[in-house]
């Protein structure tokens, strides 16, 4: 049985100086603040702008362990900050405007305050892209999806839409068609950008259907997704698919805006780790989907923000005078 979660709202004291800097708290800096607070350092957490992080656009997660009746989403992550306050950590609902990682301590400016710290986390995520059309807000979680493996499981026979032509769109088209009727993928070119293998097995799946050179034009429905309307890219024309879901599958963006002149990027954004959880920059670790395209799970994400911590700790016991 779940326990009963409340919220904190109560704004917590800081000081100016750290041990550990966790910038961001979804799975992963959350995770990394219980261990590094566990292991008394002293830890605090810059939440940024969506406390809980992509977890908290979630309705239920069958799939993270330990919870054998299911958990929502924004339930596990109040969970999991409520542990890191229990272990001592500071945790404070504020944006990071500007990072100084090039002096030490290492600088973090947000709205309010400047803070310092010995060791930083970065555990800002990433966010999958938007698709942009009307109705794409209104009925997120309420049939449109950014995760087939976190949500599939809730369209059991319904005909559902995968827009995008790349690897994760086909990924995610293959594996909704476990539970799926029908799965329409919509691409707005007229061949796919995805891997030839991944290309072959979706070709070859009698349950995936392709349109092409459409975009989606606009999602209705009531309390949930009923209809989406496609619009042709050659000639505008525009049919109205009945389905029960659109999972968007348009690929990623790291937050690592902040970062970009601090630490070392691949060329599309995503944070490069030299080793183990460690940047560019000695003392500065990274953790979850900010550096990790590949997974991009509430557990690997903890898992990552574990192995973070256990890497601070260490170099700041390599570090302390
Ligand atoms: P991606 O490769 O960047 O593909 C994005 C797809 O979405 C492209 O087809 C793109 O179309 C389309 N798209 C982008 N913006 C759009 C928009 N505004 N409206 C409509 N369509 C739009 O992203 P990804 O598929 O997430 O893959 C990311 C990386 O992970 C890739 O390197 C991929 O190979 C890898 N990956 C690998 C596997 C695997 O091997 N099993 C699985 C998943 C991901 P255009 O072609 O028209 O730009």
């Amino acid at each position: 049985m779940q326990a009963e979660i409340k919220a904190e709202s109560k704004k917590p004291e800081t000081k100016r100086k750290y041990n550990v800097i966790i910038i961001g708290a979804g799975p992963a800096g959350y995770t990394a603040a219980i261990y590094t607070s566990r292991a008394k350092r002293d830890t605090l957490i810059i939440s940024g702008n969506l406390p809980g992080g992509q977890l908290m656009l979630t309705t239920e997660v069958e799939n993270f362990p330990g919870f054998a009746q299911s958990i929502l989403g924004p339930d596990l992550m109040t969970a999991m900050r409520q542990q890191a306050e229990r272990m001592g950590t500071t945790i404070i609902d504020d944006e990071v405007v500007n990072v100084d990682f090039k002096h030490r301590p290492f600088k973090i400016l947000t709205y309010s305050e400047e803070y310092e710290a010995d060791a930083v986390i970065i555990a800002t995520g990433a966010s999958p892209r938007k698709i942009g059309a009307k109705g794409e807000q209104e009925f997120s979680a309420r049939g449109v999806s950014y995760c087939a493996t976190c949500d599939g499981p809730f369209f059991k026979n319904q005909d559902l839409i995968v827009a995008g032509g790349g690897d994760s769109a086909m990924e995610e088209a293959i594996f909704l068609t476990k539970f799926a009727n029908k799965v329409h993928v919509v691409h707005r070119r007229d061949k796919l950008s995805a891997s030839k293998i991944m290309q072959d097995r979706a070709f070859e799946n009698i349950k995936i259907k392709f349109h092409w050179n459409r975009v989606i034009d606009e999602i209705k429905g009531e309390q949930k997704v009923k209809q989406i309307t496609l619009r042709d890219t050659k000639n505008g024309q525009t049919e109205t698919l009945d389905v029960g879901g659109l999972f968007v599958a348009i690929g990623h963006e790291p937050n690592t805006k902040l970062f970009k002149d601090q630490i070392e990027l691949d060329e599309v954004g995503y944070i490069v780790l030299k080793n183990h959880t460690r940047t560019s920059v000695d003392g500065v670790f990274a953790a979850g989907d900010v550096h990790d395209h590949r997974y991009r799970q509430a557990i690997t994400a903890a898992a990552f923000g574990c192995m973070a911590a256990i890497d601070v700790d260490r170099y700041l016991s390599e570090h302390s005078s």
